[in-house]
């Protein structure tokens, strides 16, 4: 039996793992499984699937899940250490599905025990990548893509070498707006921003696709992953989201990834690789689909794209930077303190102020300098919001 955990185990990706799990329990061994404000949805989960440890991130909510648990024998624990002391616990497969940085500090744990990591946190990568791909090569870790796009570029580089890569192009949907004028992408709310036309994910990745903000985390993310340069890295909108990247070779051949928008294939990949097994996902009528589309994106509607090319070129912690000023812009969109295109101001304001001090190359990236970093750029973001709001 594999031993596996699962952190952000109640949102949108660790649910969809769980679903991939509980079709075949008795091939695992569930150690951990970790969630945030959904008590009953962890403490349901982990009750099913007969994990050692439930942890909720939340200190004030330990008793809630205790009680949840009942007499189960499931162990409970709570707030963000409790998360990291789980990830240490020998596991063989661990998917890493916390939202935001949170989910750093337990996938680096994670791959300390030498695990193999399935990341879905994107955040991981674009805020410390050298870190974390250091981390994994130093412990025998490894880290599998989850990301649908990263996924697609991993599977088509299958038995290829990296030196015959001319090129990397991830797809974008174009989210909620991508028929939106500019003017009325400035006046969007929350929750214009928070319904994706062809995924059904988490609310934060949800505006963050509409910005095309995670896009631009997911520049970073391939660059970060394949060792790639910046410049190899192109963005096509293609509204259908059934073709989700392809990988260009020096002899002009193009490998495409096509498959349905449903994240149980990205995850189902990553938790059987390096075999193929049946996955529940909609096999794919093309005749019936019968045309694809694609198209340049636009830059003016979409400064993100460039900033995370801006980010790539300055290098050391810009990423981190980056992620941090991108959050709390979008915790200010979602409580209607800025508007939808002010986001991008605020994180471009913020990498001006800091890149000089904290965007050196070839600084040295620890946990520790990390999170400073991703303090020093929250408390920098929350100044420029209050000066915009
Ligand atoms: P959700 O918002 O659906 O879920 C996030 C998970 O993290 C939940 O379990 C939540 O707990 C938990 N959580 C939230 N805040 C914290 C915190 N501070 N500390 C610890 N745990 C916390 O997100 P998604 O599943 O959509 O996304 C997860 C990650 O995967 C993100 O990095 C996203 O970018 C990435 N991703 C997601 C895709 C998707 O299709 N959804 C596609 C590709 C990448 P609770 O809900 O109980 O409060
Ligand atoms: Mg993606």
């Amino acid at each position: 039996m594999r031993k596996v955990s699962i952190f952000g185990a109640t949102g949108s990706i660790g649910q969809n793992t769980i679903d991939l799990i509980k079709r075949d329990p008795s091939a695992y061994d569930v150690v951990a499984l970790s969630g945030g404000q959904n008590i009953q949805q962890l403490a349901e989960d982990a009750v099913v699937l007969g994990a050692d440890v439930a942890v909720t991130a939340d200190e004030t909510r330990l008793s809630e899940l205790r009680a949840a648990l009942g007499d189960s024998g499931v162990e409970a624990a709570a707030g963000a250490r409790a998360i990291v002391e789980a990830a240490c616990r020998p596991a063989d497969w661990v998917m890493s599905a916390i939202v935001g940085a949170a989910g750093l500090p337990p996938g680096l744990a994670a791959l300390q025990q030498g695990a193999t990591l399935a990341l879905a946190n994107k955040e991981s990568l674009v805020t410390a990548g050298q870190l974390i791909m250091e981390t994994a090569q130093n412990h025998g870790g490894r880290i599998l893509p989850v990301d649908s796009e990263h996924s697609a570029v991993f599977q088509a580089l299958v038995g290829e070498d990296m030196d015959a890569v001319e090129r990397i192009v991830i797809t974008a949907s174009g989210g909620a707006f991508r028929d939106w004028t500019l003017e009325d992408m400035a006046r969007a709310t929350p929750e214009q921003a928070s319904s994706h036309p062809n995924w059904n994910m988490g609310q934060r990745i949800t505006v963050d696709s509409a910005s095309m903000f995670n896009k631009a985390l997911e520049i970073i993310e391939t660059k970060e992953f394949f060792n790639c340069s910046h410049e190899q890295i192109e963005v096509l909108v293609h509204p259908e989201s059934l073709v989700h990247a392809l990988v260009g070779f020096k002899d002009g051949a193009l490998m495409a990834h096509v498959g349905p928008p449903d994240m149980r294939h990205a995850i189902g990949y990553a938790l059987h690789w390096p075999e193929r097994q049946h996955l529940p996902v909609a096999r794919l009528d093309l005749a019936n689909i019968g045309a694809l589309h694609f198209r340049a994106p636009d830059p003016q509607r979409y400064p993100a794209l460039r900033l995370a090319h801006e980010v790539l070129e300055l290098g050391g912690h810009a990423g981190a930077v980056f992620n941090a000023a991108k959050e709390r812009a979008l915790d200010a969109f979602l409580d209607h303190r800025i508007g939808f295109l002010q986001m991008a101001d605020v994180v471009e304001e913020v990498l001006s102020q800091l890149s000089p001090s904290h965007c050196l190359k070839n600084a040295e990236m620890s946990l520790d300098t990390v999170t400073e970093t991703d303090h020093v750029a929250r408390r920098t973001a929350d100044t420029v919001i209050e000066q915009l709001a």
